[in-house]
């Protein structure tokens, strides 16, 4: 038995995304969902949401919005569903009653107790432990015997006893084969009644017409026994595609339980990425470009992605929880940062906006008289942001008299000289005459005034960067202080005196504490 490809060109492309909803969307999920998402787009086909919901106790409400809120913010549009797993519970089970009556599936009687002294016994004697198929052979006056006596029973699929084998081309591990005598008469309903989940899967991708199934490794294994129960059902399996796993630097999966929420795809919304950002960065988890290109528009990835290009190695999510460097991948940084640095900037605001909302600091003269000003520093200080945070805390002495100054930029650019505290209420002084405040000139007053007091511009130069902006580095000081404008650039510079007083208390504080 072969599964085949399907003509992309030809056939409705349908895929799933089916996750089961124990938690919050995490980002190996996400990546599942992402490629789904890009074959769908690419073959022109439908991308399903189904929730696997049928562990009742586990999927919570709350995980399930968690799943819809993920993909929204992903910019992962479904064409179909969400579907609920659980409302089909019925169909899974008319599915198991024909297997049984085509005679693909038969009930099973032995009870937990007669199986375990098999198992036991076979495994003494090292022979498979496999069940040996007794209730395969009951005449059907024995079952209907058993049935009248109110017999508890499962329903266990038929594997073909002849020599052979399930084949199938996964497009990711290629060619595999299980021989039909290592695949045992498995269960497909319960004896109380409810379907196994490996059934439900099936049944659930046969009504919605998946062509291809793109789910984690983890999916390998049930493969043979699904691809049967298609076949059993009538149905054409689709096409399997296997993604290898995800791991972090200690080589451990990435899981809700060892990562918690740093793993989250909420997580990531919360640290001011881009919701773009973090779908390059995951799809390039396994995904090899043909040319290591790193960087995607949505049309440029949709045009390049295809199946062939998942690598088989597991893909290693480079971060290791607890480092305090870095949150994230150091790449899903950069990443982002690229996009910060290149979107048209009216893109970029608006997540700036919310950003700072949250902070404190929005004035929604930013949305009017203050529009051209807002976007144009927002232009100006993006270059070396890796986040939306980043302007809100990096960038927030643009926006907000409140900052705060890095005390390692004041060690080095302001308690460097000690007279920098007299130097810069002058030249305050110096500033406050100029009429035109432009690049042009602040940039000649400050020349002149170092030059008068002899000493290298770089001196006063950094000394104003970091009283006016209380960062370390930034872009080029007079278009900075020309975004900031005279009058707070006049005040900041007469505030010297106070930051050095500040300053030291802090420090003195450190000894003492
Ligand atoms: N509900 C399964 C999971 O979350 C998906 C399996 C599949 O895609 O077939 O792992």
């Amino acid at each position: 038995m072969q599964s085949q490809d399907y003509d992309k060109t030809k056939d409705n492309i349908r895929v799933r995304f089916a996750p089961s909803p124990t938690g919050y969307l995490h980002i190996g999920g996400a990546r599942t969902a992402i490629y789904n998402w890009l074959f769908a787009k690419k073959h022109k086909g439908v991308f399903i949401l189904r929730i696997e919901d049928t562990d009742i106790e586990r999927s919570t409400t709350d995980s399930i919005q968690g799943i819809i809120d993920g993909l929204d913010w992903l910019g992962l549009n479904w064409d179909e569903g969400p579907y609920f797993q659980s409302k089909y519970i019925e169909e899974h089970k008319k599915a198991a009653m024909r297997l049984v009556e085509t005679g693909h599936a038969y009930k099973c009687f032995c009870t937990k107790e007669e199986l375990d002294v098999k198992r036991k016994a076979a495994l003494a004697a090292k022979q498979s432990v496999q069940y040996d198929r007794t209730c395969r052979r009951l005449t059907s006056e024995a079952i209907a015997a058993k049935e009248a006596q109110g017999i508890p029973y499962v329903i266990r699929f038929k594997v073909p006893e002849q020599q052979g084998a399930v084949y199938f081309n996964d497009s990711v591990y290629g060619p595999i084969e299980k021989q039909y005598q290592d695949i045992e008469d498995f269960v497909i309903v319960r004896s109380d009644g409810s379907p196994l989940y490996l059934l439900s899967n099936a049944v659930d991708d046969i009504r919605d017409g998946i062509t291809h199934v793109i789910r984690g490794q983890d999916g390998l294994a049930n493969t043979p026994r699904q691809i049967l129960i298609y076949e059993a059902l009538g149905a054409r399996p689709p096409v399997f595609a296997h993604m290898p796993l995800t791991l972090d630097l200690k080589k451990r999966k990435i899981s809700k339980r060892t990562h918690g929420e740093l793993v989250s795809v909420q997580f990531y919304r919360d640290h001011g990425f881009l919701p773009w950002a973090l779908v390059n960065y995951l799809v390039l988890l396994g995904w090899h470009t043909p040319d290591d290109r790193e960087i995607f528009s949505r049309e440029e990835l949709i045009d390049a992605f295809s199946l062939e290009g998942i690598g088989r190695a597991n893909s290693i999510f480079n971060y290791t929880p607890g480092d305090p460097k870095f949150f994230t991948d150091p790449k899903a940084l950069s990443i982002n940062s690229h996009f910060l640095r290149t979107l048209p900037i009216e893109e970029i605001a608006e997540s700036v906006k919310e950003e700072f909302i949250t902070a404190g600091i929005w004035d929604p003269a930013y949305d009017g008289t203050k529009r051209q000003w807002f976007l144009a520093t927002l232009d100006l200080i993006r270059s070396r942001f890796h986040t939306f945070k980043d302007f809100a805390d990096m960038g927030r002495a643009y926006f907000s008299e409140d900052f705060p100054v890095d005390p390692k930029a004041f060690k080095k650019n302001v308690l460097k000289h000690e007279d920098l505290k007299d130097w810069l209420p002058q030249l305050a002084d110096r500033m406050e005459q100029i009429d035109a405040w432009t690049v042009e000139t602040t940039e000649e007053v400050i020349r002149v005034f170092a030059q008068g007091l002899e000493v290298k511009p770089g001196i006063i130069i950094n000394a104003i960067r970091t009283v006016v902006t209380g960062q370390l580095a930034g872009p080029g000081i007079f278009d900075v202080l020309k975004a900031i404008g005279k009058d707070r650039v006049v005040k900041r510079l007469r505030g010297v005196r106070e930051l050095f007083t500040k300053h030291r208390e802090s420090s003195l504080q450190s000894i003492k504490g």
